[in-house]
């Protein structure tokens, strides 16, 4: 630590001015004792002084940098590197790296066991900033989720930081003090019936109450709601319970709770879901559905057992959201040019390719809606007709269950579809029925989970299907991924990076570039919702040979790639350029994509 720091010696400062008195002094004094408070927040906490005469007496007395902490000022690469746990019970967000030091807000600066441990965590040299204590707790919950164990400190679990101070001069931004008052409250009701849990004798008497275990479940399935989650993961893990949610495809902690409750949790959230709480040897799912204010949501559920524990995750099925179209996907007019050219004969086979999260889904239900117009009869097979579009017959599978698979084509097939949409041909019999229907005449629009298109076919063939019958009915593949798109409200123009123009094959001349700072709307993330990346391919007549011939990926991929369309990655720079997104996702997309960054990019 190099600046100089001297103690700070709060109460004199305030007692020199005559802000306070004797009295008042020792009444605070006895205050910080009982609540295990730092002086001034004790002051605070009665009302002698307001946040922001701390503020100053601190900038006088220590000559900390004293700021405002508000979102902009959060790098949240750099703040996510201290978890929520130590940032909770350090008090202290890292803000920024400034000449190798990381910029920490602290509400205690000159607390030098608190930077010793944050020195060691963060491994570089600590530059501290004093921030007031409302917005270092407002801003540890907007990083890492609401503090489940706030509101209610655990006995069992390991000491919690001090209660926020309620303090007069509102320096926090709003929601806090609603979102602190319980989790539990009114905007979610649980419509499914709550089952009575089994807790095991042991877990019943170390392990919360179901009260409150109800509503840590409810606090966090809310939080994820009003933050636009799509999943929500319950982790048991060997000290601790962690909860996560996935926000714009990216898993962020949201809270941990004390090891105990990881059974009561589990069992609860089974119980709601129509699962068998008794059984923990097997993976099961369920469904539940919440009453929310903007409508029900339903929540499709799964467990599965694992080392400490089982894990659940808890997927966000968007029943309120409109179905997708193509127009609303962002398609680039080369990209819809070669689409339209793969769907003009209205009949056999395109792949929908991506890894998980990709978007998969979210094309094939375009995909639906774009050729349920007009006069074909177009028949899903899908787990569920959520956002699936007018004007689609569905018939409703079980995601994994295959006798059920068959049942359901069968039926999709007497109703006589033009057209056939099918998520997850991964199982070698539902690609041979979706293969059958291609060649009889049908127009199937399928999905697959692979990274690339030339990989999904060498793995269709490898499974056993016959290569000359799929390059017969295949008439092209759609790869797509997602990147998280550049909030509008803090974006702003990146420096030129050459390193990195160099990896992905940019030039200055296609600068600028941008990236989201971090805002309130966007939660500190510079991220708002995201872009879909789009790959058309038509099969070539090439890439048809090839896969005829059964030879392998690498000709595949030749073959694919000749075609001059442009792949994943120039698709990708074409919407950094636009400013939707930043080069660092292009670069993540990249390196999730096959054969990365060897590609000139195209405009
Ligand atoms: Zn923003």
């Amino acid at each position: 630590m190099s600046q100089p720091r001297q103690p700070i010696s709060v109460g004199k400062y305030f007692l020199e001015r005559g802000r306070i008195d004797q009295q008042q002094l020792q009444e605070a004094l006895r205050y910080k004792e009982e609540h295990g408070y730092k002086l001034g927040q004790a002051l605070v906490a009665l009302a002698y002084v307001g946040e922001g005469d701390l503020i100053e007496a601190l900038r006088y007395q220590a000559r900390f940098p004293c700021i405002h902490l508000r979102p902009g000022l959060v790098d949240t690469q750099v703040a996510m590197r201290l978890s929520g746990e130590h940032g909770r019970r350090l008090r202290a967000i890292p803000l920024n790296h400034v000449a190798k030091h990381t910029t920490v807000a602290m509400d205690d600066p000159s607390d030098d066991n608190a930077l010793l441990q944050l020195g060691e965590l963060l491994g570089t040299p600590i530059f501290p900033v004093y921030a007031e204590s409302s917005a270092i707790s407002s801003t540890l919950e907007w990083l890492h989720g609401k503090d489940p164990l706030a509101p209610q400190p655990m006995p069992a679990a390991a000491p919690e930081p001090a209660p926020p101070i309620p303090t007069p001069t509102a320096a926090a931004p709003a929601p806090t003090a609603a979102a602190r008052s319980g989790a539990g409250e009114t905007a979610f009701r649980l419509r499914a019936a709550a089952a009575p849990t089994t807790a095991t004798p042991a877990e019943a008497t170390d392990g919360p109450d179901d009260k409150r275990v109800l509503q840590a479940v409810r606090g966090f399935l809310e939080a994820a709601l009003e933050r636009g989650a799509s999943d929500v993961h319950v982790e048991p893990r060997a000290q601790e319970v962690v909860v996560r949610m996935r926000l714009d495809g990216t898993l962020r902690e949201h809270a941990r709770l004390p090891r105990t409750w990881a059974g009561p949790v589990v069992r609860r959230i089974k119980s709601l879901s129509h699962m068998d709480s008794g059984r923990a040897d097997e993976p099961q799912s369920g469904h539940v559905r919440f009453e929310h204010r903007k409508g029900p949501v339903d929540l499709h559920v799964s467990t599965t057992p694992a080392h400490h524990g089982e894990g659940v995750v808890l997927h966000i099925e968007s029943a309120g959201s409109a179905p997708r179209t193509l127009a609303d996907l962002g398609l680039t007019s080369s990209a819809s040019g070669a689409l339209d050219e793969m769907l003009a004969t209205g009949e056999g086979l395109v792949l929908v390719v991506g890894p998980a999260r990709s978007g998969r889904t979210t094309m094939l239900h375009a995909l639906a809606h774009r050729l349920a117009g007009g006069s074909r009869k177009v028949v899903a097979l899908e787990p569920s007709d959520a956002s699936l579009p007018d004007g689609v017959l569905h018939v409703a599978t079980d995601g994994r269950a295959e006798r059920a698979f068959v049942r359901a084509w069968h039926a999709a097939l007497l109703q006589d579809p033009d057209v056939l949409v099918t998520g997850d041909l991964s199982d070698v019999e539902r690609a041979r029925s979706a293969l059958e229907a291609a060649l009889a005449g049908r127009h199937v629009v399928a999905s697959l989970r692979a990274r690339s298109a030339p990989e999904a076919l060498d793995r269709l063939c490898a499974a056993g299907l016959e290569p000359y019958l799929l390059a017969d009915a295949l008439r092209g593949t759609i790869g797509v991924r997602l990147v998280r798109r550049v909030c509008t409200g803090c974006r702003k123009e990146v420096a030129m990076d050459e390193q990195l123009f160099a990896r992905l094959g940019v030039t200055r001349k296609d600068a600028p570039f941008h990236e989201g700072k971090g805002c309130a709307s966007c939660h500190g993330s510079g991220f708002v919702g995201r872009v879909g990346l789009h790959e058309i391919r038509p099969l070539t007549v090439p890439a048809r040979r090839a896969l005829e011939r059964g030879e392998g990926l690498a000709a595949l991929v030749d073959a694919v790639r000749t075609d001059g369309l442009p792949g994943l990655l120039q698709d990708a720079l074409h919407k950094a350029r636009d400013g939707q997104t930043s080069l660092r996702e292009v670069l993540m997309a990249a390196g999730a994509a096959p054969t990365p960054a060897t590609t000139k990019a195209t405009r």
